[in-house]
């Protein structure tokens, strides 16, 4: 099928574009290169009243074994542009750029602010829905502008980094305004040279004695930390099929945090599993609250299971079908529940479920 000079295909299958490897078929379905392309692919959707769903890399989904009903639109937009005035580099990037790929060209240039976020799958597009975050960066911190397309009307809306209410794995992108925009390009502001700031105590470790510390050290120890923990989606490291997280580190008030305590009568361990917020509330460990639930790294039912390095990703071990993936959710969702009354929202985005299965076990 033709719409406009793109190309839009039927029943295409989407297991193979998503880093857990599951899901049914794209009713259509539309790989777009350029900003035009998208506003064509839109206007077809437009037309036959169908939804539209941009995809990425896939890494942040899971997508049902029905498929999605509506148009899937693969941003491959590409292009880089840069403008330098002394230390400050203003980098603006195609939504369909390799994240991992940006981040080396970043570093290869000697421009901080990304290198922590290294090896995280995933496109340029995406990186503000979820403000992608590692080691002690958030890419909130330096993204200054994100350019769109309203899904509704094809007009071209421009974000300043403040409109796009960044938090915690949030932005107005998944959350108010989930669906409402393709993001085609994002501007970073970068800074060339200077030592690094690290954040994060186990990358600290990492780099002591390095001297004279540069982007590509810290990048190179992301990497490595990375690969130790089988969450590294490249060329010659083996990875588990994931989304990453599944779940968010939850946030509770003070005295929600004292019943965690109560419950877990002193038998805490040596692991920080909390960190207090500014205001009172406090963010708990989703890994810890899952592991005190029942489940160790390594456990699972069948073709699904938690990944043996990191108790917060659920890993497809071979031939698992969404709705497998999804019930083991729910399970380790119904059991923090039960014993820690705190429901986890999922971080991965479940895509052609209707009613989320996980979302409707909310106050349970
Ligand atoms: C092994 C592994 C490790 C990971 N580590 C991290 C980590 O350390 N930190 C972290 O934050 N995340 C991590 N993730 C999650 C994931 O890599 C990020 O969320 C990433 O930004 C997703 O990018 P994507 O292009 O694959 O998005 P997709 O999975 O394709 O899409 C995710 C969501 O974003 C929407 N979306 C995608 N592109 C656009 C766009 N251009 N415009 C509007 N909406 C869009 C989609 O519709 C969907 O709702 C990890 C995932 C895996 C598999």
């Amino acid at each position: 099928m033709n719409s406009d000079k793109i190309d839009i295909l039927e029943n295409e299958p989407l297991a193979a574009l998503t880093s857990f490897g599951v899901g049914g078929p794209a009713r259509y379905f539309a790989r777009i290169s350029r900003e035009e392309d998208a506003a064509s692919a839109l206007a077809f959707a437009r037309e036959r009243g169908l939804e539209a769903l941009v995809l990425g890399g896939g890494s942040n989904v899971l997508i049902s074994d029905e498929g999605f009903l509506g148009l899937v639109i693969l941003n491959r937009i590409t292009g880089l542009a840069v403008e330098e005035a002394g230390q400050n580099v203003r980098v603006s990037a195609g939504g369909g750029e390799n994240w991992q790929d940006f981040v080396d060209h970043c570093v290869a240039k000697g421009w901080q602010g990304v290198e922590c976020l290294a090896g995280i799958p995933g496109t340029v597009g995406a990186s503000p829905v979820q403000n992608i975050g590692a080691y002690g960066q958030e890419v909130s911190q330096v993204v200054s502008q994100v350019r769109c397309l309203e899904t509704a009307t094809g007009t071209i809306v421009t974000f300043g980094s403040d409109e796009c209410e960044f938090r915690y794995r949030e932005s107005i992108f998944n959350t108010r305004d989930a669906g409402k925009y393709i993001v085609t390009s994002v501007t970073f502001s970068l800074t060339r040279g200077g030592a690094p700031v690290i954040r994060y105590r186990e990358l600290e470790e990492r780099l002591s004695g390095i001297p004279s510390l540069t982007a590509a050290d810290v990048r190179d120890a992301v990497i490595a930390i990375r690969a130790d923990k089988g969450v590294l989606i490249r060329t010659g490291y083996e990875t588990l099929k994931s989304a990453g997280s599944f779940f968010k580190n939850p946030v509770v008030t003070r005295e929600h945090f004292e019943h965690v305590r109560e419950v877990l009568a002193g038998r805490e361990g040596t692991a920080t599993w909390f960190w207090p917020l500014p205001g009172g509330d406090v963010k708990l460990s989703a890994a810890f609250l899952i592991q005190r639930s029942g489940f160790e790294r390594g456990s699972g039912r069948g073709n699904v299971g938690i990944s043996p390095h990191h108790t917060l990703i659920l890993v497809n071990r071979g031939g698992a079908t969404a709705r497998e993936i999804v019930d083991f959710a729910a399970e380790v969702q119904g059991q923090v529940l039960d014993r820690f009354g705190i429901f986890l929202a999922p971080e991965a985005r479940l895509i052609g479920f209707g009613t989320s299965p996980l979302q409707a076990r909310r106050g349970a």
